[in-house]
């Protein structure tokens, strides 16, 4: 009989650090500018990304201290990845607070981090900084729906 993952057994809250940070894909779809339409509620994403974020290698540059650099990075929680609804439904925390289970794409499945890139999940790596460009360029960066 095989063990069941942590992530098949445990409530969010009752992860430890380490298990909820692996449940991170690395898309970095989180770390990108969205644009919301206030009248219909929908979400649009851009390929424009915050000043920490590499885009080739998928990473925050300074994680440890993301808060204090980028005050309004936003810090996941069980408590709050119920209400973010701007997160990418296919945002491995929303999928577990809504008891979807992880993807088959996503690395703790495939045991391959190149899979969230196979399955059209991450970013491009040809993203622009949010250093680089003026926030009244932000609409002519859409690039999808989300
Ligand atoms: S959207 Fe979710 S899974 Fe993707 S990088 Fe952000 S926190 Fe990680
Ligand atoms: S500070 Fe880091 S984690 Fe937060 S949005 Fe920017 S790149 Fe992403």
């Amino acid at each position: 009989m095989t063990k069941k993952p942590f992530w098949e057994t445990k409530r969010l809250e009752e992860m430890t650090t380490e298990e909820w940070e692996s449940l991170c894909d690395g898309c970095g779809r989180c770390c990108i500018y969205i644009l919301h339409n206030e009248e219909t509620g929908d979400v649009f994403e851009t390929d424009v990304g915050c000043k920490l974020f590499d885009a080739k290698k998928r990473r925050c540059t300074d994680y440890q201290n993301r808060s204090k650099r980028v005050p309004d990075c936003v810090q996941l929680t069980p408590q709050n990845v119920r209400s973010l609804t701007w997160l990418p439904k296919s945002c491995a925390y929303r999928r577990l607070a809504k008891g979807e289970g992880l993807a088959e794409w996503h690395p703790l499945v495939s045991g391959d981090r190149q899979s969230v890139v196979d399955a059209g999940i991450a970013v491009s790596p040809h993203l622009v900084s949010e250093d680089e460009i003026d926030d009244e360029l932000l609409e002519s960066r859409i690039t999808r729906e989300r």
